[in-house]
């Protein structure tokens, strides 16, 4: 018996040995996996609501590299404050690193910062996307008209769905808030200044002008502004839907929306601006929009 046992004990210990070899030559130790507990028909983890779309991104204005800085290069933008201590954000990720200008956040910087963190969501959601900024240290008008007609032709050649356009806005000392812009023919923008309410846009524009683009633009923006405002900390300034003749949403062949996501120069808002937590959370909710749109 005690044979037998010491037999038994020797048997267990060489296993242990064996295993514990197997185990380092591995490096790493794994569970058995038995073929029949795994599910036959693995659902996909991740879900895929906006496969077959096309978006196109557009971060507004680009990066200077003249002396004009923080202003922007395509000669208009905006910053958080350089004239302000508490609207700088020294050791921010997008602010400007030293110098006269040390902490200041730039327009153009925020707006590919947020081009790209959208685009990383609905990539995950399926979609596919095109970034539509062209670079450009021009600030001559004809240079930067140069630079607009590039990102409508990336837009426009891309064949995307939908366009996005991205901008912060520049106020007055108690102006904050989101702002939405559809485009609008001349006509349109001429009968309908901003100034005219959300629920009146709703039933009166674009309609009576048969035109798909405009009406489609429209419902784009409804689905934004449901999506900004459902737990967005940042409110619509005023209505948060205008009309406009912006270059890029006029002039490109889907319909497209201008997002000025808030005013840099108001501490409430641009505080939130420059946290990239902040920032993921809003490309989360123009995920969320987005989906809302093509009723995914
Ligand atoms: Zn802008």
């Amino acid at each position: 018996m005690q044979r037998k046992i010491q037999c038994f004990l020797s048997l267990v210990c060489a296993l242990l040995v064996f295993c514990a070899a197997a185990c380092m030559a591995n490096g790493t130790t794994y569970p058995d996996i038995i073929p029949d507990q795994i599910a036959p028909e693995s659902k996909p983890q991740t879900k895929l609501p906006l496969k077959g779309i096309m978006v196109a991104i557009n971060a507004g204005h680009t990066t200077a590299t003249n002396p004009r800085v923080p202003y922007n290069g395509d000669g208009v933008g905006t910053h958080s404050g350089a004239d302000t201590i508490v609207l700088r954000y020294p050791g921010n990720n997008l602010a400007i690193r030293g110098g006269r200008w040390n902490g200041v956040i730039r327009e153009s910087d925020l707006t590919q910062d947020l081009a790209e963190r959208i685009a990383r969501r609905l990539e995950n959601l399926g979609a596919r996307t095109i970034q539509t900024r062209v670079h450009s240290t021009e600030t001559t008008f004809r240079g930067r008209q140069k630079n607009l007609e590039a990102r409508v032709e990336k837009a426009n050649k891309a064949k995307a769905d939908i366009l996005l356009d991205l901008h912060a806005n520049y106020g007055f000392r108690d102006e904050r808030g989101f702002m939405l812009f559809i485009p609008a023919s001349q006509k349109q923008s001429t009968l309908f200044r901003p100034g005219v309410s959300f629920a009146r846009l709703n039933e009166k524009i674009h309609t009576p002008f048969r035109d798909v683009r405009l009406q489609k633009s429209l419902a784009f923006a409804k689905c934004l502004y449901s999506a900004l405002t459902d737990a967005n900390p940042i409110p619509p300034f005023w209505e948060g839907l205008y009309l406009s003749r912006f270059y890029v949403i006029t002039h490109v062949n889907m319909p497209a929306v201008l997002i000025e996501c808030g005013f840099m120069n108001i501490p409430t808002d641009m505080r939130l601006l420059a946290e990239p937590s902040y920032r993921n959370d809003f490309a989360v909710w123009i995920g969320n929009a987005v989906c809302a749109y093509f009723g995914r």
